[in-house]
């Protein structure tokens, strides 16, 4: 397992998503801030707006799909 934080995924707070590959972390962080913007946290909307976009534009965002495995591949195991 590897752990990842909202920050690093583009967020704005040190929540910990753990998983076994980089999508788990990415569906964590998902989940996440469409959690804290239905709460009112407003410190995470623009993250859950640029998220959104990814979903809708999976080619566009192809980039940040490969920093983010590639970030997630750089980390040590727990
Ligand atoms: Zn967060």
């Amino acid at each position: 397992m590897k752990t990842m934080t909202c920050r690093a995924l583009g967020g704005p707070c040190d929540l910990e998503h753990r998983g076994e590959n980089a999508d788990d972390v990415i569906k964590a962080q998902d989940r996440h801030l469409k959690e804290a913007v239905k709460a009112g946290d407003a410190t995470h909307q623009a993250a859950h707006d640029e998220m959104k976009g990814r979903w809708r534009h999976p080619k566009k965002s192809m980039g940040w799909y490969r920093d983010a495995k590639q970030a997630f591949a750089a980390i040590a195991e727990d």
